[in-house]
């Protein structure tokens, strides 16, 4: 089997600037047909037109919103026929919040839960059916250097305890999809240059955390993207169940 004769579903890849947009072109680029789900209608359409109109694959672009079970059923159902069939998931959608903890509310908690974990168990759930009953898949979830090091980039506790929620659940998932064919990975970036903070972090705090990176920059989405992209090779198929930093080596261990 072919990566051209399956789909990659990039979930939250309608954020021009993002890492999802990013992470379908360059898996388009490698062969993937792709399919964007967002809970931005026009964005994902838009990412799905453009990857196809820059590599000439079969794309399709869904609103979205992972955090509801009927919504990703709806949204997957129109997949079928209009793609081939799935053969990767990148879990991309999140959103973050900074909120200290004895200021964060039950509410924003779940929210933060609701996308960044219960999101990517609507999405896998769904999808990883096939990928088994095809004896081949890739599924790679963006957590962060939150997880690893307990915030103090932009994110709060809600964000790193989900985000660390994320790499147990690839760990887990990655030992019972193994044998079938089907590899768990997560990345865990570090500071990269999208919108997800909204642009609350510039200036002095941006200066202060490039300070700490070593290779002196912040992080690109393509660094990033290009990283998913090998770990969902047919040649990855090996390397399960590992969390890659790509951090510029603001994080050790
Ligand atoms: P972004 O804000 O640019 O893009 C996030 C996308 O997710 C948006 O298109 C948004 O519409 C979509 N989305 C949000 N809620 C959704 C929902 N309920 N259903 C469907 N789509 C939804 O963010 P980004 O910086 O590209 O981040 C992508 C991923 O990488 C996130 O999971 C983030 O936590 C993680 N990450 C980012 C950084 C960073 O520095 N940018 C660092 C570490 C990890």
């Amino acid at each position: 089997m072919s990566v051209s004769d399956l789909t990659a579903v990039v979930t939250g890849a309608g954020s021009t600037r993002g890492i999802g947009r990013a992470t379908a072109h360059a898996l388009a680029a490698a062969g993937w047909n792709i399919a964007v789900l967002d809970l931005d209608e026009p964005s994902a359409k838009d990412a799905a037109h453009e990857v196809a109109e820059r590599h000439g694959v079969a794309t399709v672009g869904v609103g979205c919103d992972v955090t509801d079970e009927q919504s990703v059923e709806d949204a997957l159902t129109v997949l079928d026929g209009a793609v081939p069939p799935v053969g990767a998931l990148v879990n991309n959608a999140g959103i973050t919040s900074p909120t200290p903890f004895l200021e964060v509310s039950g509410e924003e908690w779940d929210r933060i839960f609701a996308v960044n974990l219960r999101g990517a168990f609507n999405v896998t759930r769904r999808t990883a059916a096939g990928m088994t009953e095809r004896g081949f898949g890739r599924i790679v979830f963006l957590s962060s250097v939150s997880a690893e090091r307990g915030g103090g980039v932009f994110g709060g506790v809600a964000y790193s305890a989900a985000k660390a929620g994320q790499l147990g659940f690839t760990r887990a998932l990655a030992r019972e999809l193994g044998p079938r064919g089907v590899t768990v990975n997560a990345v865990a970036p570090g500071l990269i240059d999208t919108d997800i903070t909204g642009g609350a972090l510039e200036g002095d705090r941006k200066a202060e955390l490039i300070a700490g990176v070593p290779v002196g920059r912040n992080g690109t989405v393509a660094d990033v993207a290009d990283l998913i992209t090998y770990l969902c090779r047919e040649e990855s198929g090996y390397i399960t169940g590992a969390t890659y930093d790509v951090n510029g080596g603001s994080h050790m261990h």
